[in-house]
């Protein structure tokens, strides 16, 4: 059979992808020398909530920077909605991702960061409206009624005219999360978004999230140290060692009783 008519290395075959929102095939990613990711496999369900725990420099936000092609695979495939990610199929065969198309995929992923982001020159709705207009190309009017009802969701329908600096880290953070649904996601990776908040701001924020946790269906990938909100949100917890999963299960096992030394020495070092 020639090269070319060969399926796809590791093509997910179509009932399993019908469950899977995200798999992640043989990934391995370098820095240099440094193996971050070493042949990591799983799957992520549609509508499952996942959190990432594990040692810092464990490779849990190598995980999401791959996911939104912020960083490129050195070997393996990850597929998002049973399409290629890291690759585009030309015909049957996987080659690497033109930019053209890592735009369109990853339209359907949105990214929360530890620091906002936000941009600072532009309003609450501004920030929020700007992606669905200029990337969806959503009508202004459209995008304005489905940011008011995102403010809503957030907590923050009286901030739509402050800019950035007017508010407090947990309001910011709450505005980028409105930001991201903006884009109505399929998946949505949040990566230590409590971490650079004052203390008596954290709950706040969780609370939106634990709301969009139980009444959306979005994928959620969570990298966190919030092991209470964990536990609370979460469908399965994957614990990372050195690039590796360490151990996986619901929240009530791998909290309540790991089978990991690994796990076990983790969570008492950070309780
Ligand atoms: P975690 O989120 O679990 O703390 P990271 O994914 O941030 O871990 O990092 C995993 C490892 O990869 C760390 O050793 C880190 O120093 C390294 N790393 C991450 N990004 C880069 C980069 N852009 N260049 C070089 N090394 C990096």
């Amino acid at each position: 059979m020639p090269a070319d008519d060969r399926n796809p290395p590791n093509a997910p075959d179509a009932a399993e992808s019908a469950d899977a929102m995200i798999r992640f095939d043989g990934v391995v990613k370098r820095f240099g020398d440094h193996l971050v990711l070493d042949h990591l496999d799983f799957t992520v369900d549609r509508g499952e909530k996942v959190t990432l725990i594990g040692p810092s420099g464990s490779g849990k936000t190598t995980i999401l920077r791959l996911l939104m092609t912020l960083e490129k695979v050195t070997d393996g495939v990850i597929w998002v909605g049973g399409r290629p990610l890291s690759h585009q199929l030309r015909g049957d065969r996987l080659v690497p991702a033109k930019e053209k198309y890592l735009r369109e995929v990853r339209k359907n992923i949105g990214m929360v960061f530890q620091q906002f982001n936000l941009f600072p020159n532009m309003t609450v709705l501004q920030n929020i409206t700007e992606a669905p207009i200029h990337v969806l190309g959503r009508s202004r009017d459209e995008a304005v009624e489905h940011a008011r009802s995102l403010l809503d969701t957030v907590g923050l329908s009286d901030k739509e005219s402050a800019h950035p600096t007017q508010l407090s880290g947990g309001q910011q953070q709450r505005v980028a999360i409105a930001r991201c649904l903006a884009m109505s996601p399929s998946v949505m990776l949040l990566d230590e978004v409590t971490s650079a908040l004052d203390p008596e701001l954290v709950d706040g924020v969780l609370s939106v999230l634990r709301d969009i946790a139980v009444t959306t269906d979005i994928t959620m990938l969570i990298v966190t140290h919030e092991m209470r909100f964990a536990r609370e949100v979460s469908d399965r917890v994957m614990m990372f060692d050195d690039g590796r999963i360490a151990e996986e299960g619901p929240p009530e096992q791998i909290f309540g009783d790991p089978r990991e030394e690994r796990t076990r020495e983790f969570l008492k070092a950070i309780r």
